[in-house]
């Protein structure tokens, strides 16, 4: 009797600490679950991960909002930056009704324009094209003075294109249309009367024995083209169709192109990054 008594209590006594362990248990797996924002997988993975079952660690919201491709491709390394200028002269379209255009139908002019003292040639003031003054001697001299400046730093300057006749720029302009259509060479060749080097003032420059990176991109790369853009401005020479300001000047970005217009202009446009057009307020 004593004996079944004692039993029935143990029994009962285990009965009670299962039923205290299971509800434990399910307070704690549901208050796990909850914790992690109700998600069964998340807290499953949790779990692994805790003991070190699973090496996935589970990130947090706020990492996975951070993720900046939900594809998978941002563990990829960054694209490496394009250092070429070439793409971005193929991509950047000059704005076509801000961009300084030619005014079809215009004719050539009885006389050059000059505002301020400064002879100007864009693609809406043209030159007559019986104005044929040669390459200007005073910018001759300040090209020189330059040049022997630049080779004490080692480079060797060269002006390979100064003085263009108008004949010259009909014959030039002609082939490159041949070649490329209008659109295009009107975007990198002037038409005839309207070419800066019938000024005689405009110098294309490069470096002597460096024939491959004349009149391309890569001379504003090289070290003797930074030189220049940097010091052109006191020999009175200024970069005259600068990067960016393609829609002001109506011509790309041409590194080796640069145009005489004295001591205290040269200076003014370098300190201010302005070109010719916005300094003249044409
Ligand atoms: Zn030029």
């Amino acid at each position: 009797m004593f004996r079944t008594e004692k039993k029935t209590k143990t029994k009962k006594r285990l009965l009670m600490i299962t039923l205290i362990a299971a509800s434990f248990l399910i307070i704690a797996v549901v208050g796990w679950i909850g914790f992690n924002d109700w998600d069964v997988k998340k807290s499953y993975q949790r779990v692994e991960t805790a003991l070190g079952i699973s090496k996935v660690t589970v990130p947090s919201e706020r990492e996975t909002e951070e993720q900046p491709n939900a594809d998978g491709n941002s563990e990829l390394p960054e694209p490496e930056p394009t250092e070429s200028h070439e793409p971005e002269e193929e991509e950047e379209e000059v704005p076509p009704e801000e961009a300084i255009q030619y005014i079809e139908g215009q004719e050539l002019p009885e006389e050059p324009t000059y505002v301020e003292g400064i002879l100007i040639a864009n693609k809406k003031n043209p030159l007559p094209s019986t104005f044929a003054p040669g390459e200007d001697k005073e910018a001759r001299e300040a090209f020189e003075e330059m040049a022997a400046a630049a080779l004490l730093e080692d480079y060797r300057l060269v002006a390979f294109s100064t003085y263009r006749s108008f004949e010259y720029q009909t014959e030039l302009y002609k082939r490159y249309v041949d070649r490329d259509g209008v659109e295009e060479a009107d975007r990198y060749s002037a038409r005839p009367g309207y070419s800066e080097h019938q000024t005689g003032l405009a110098f294309d420059i490069g470096e002597v024995n460096k024939e491959q990176d004349w009149a391309t991109s890569r001379f504003g790369e090289t070290d003797a083209g930074k030189w220049l853009a940097e010091n052109a401005h006191l020999y009175g020479f200024i970069m005259r169709y600068p990067e960016g300001k393609e829609f002001i000047t109506g011509y790309m970005y041409e590194s080796w192109h640069f145009r005489y217009v004295g001591l205290e202009v040269a200076k003014d446009i370098y300190e201010n990054d302005t070109t010719l057009e916005e300094y003249l307020g044409l």
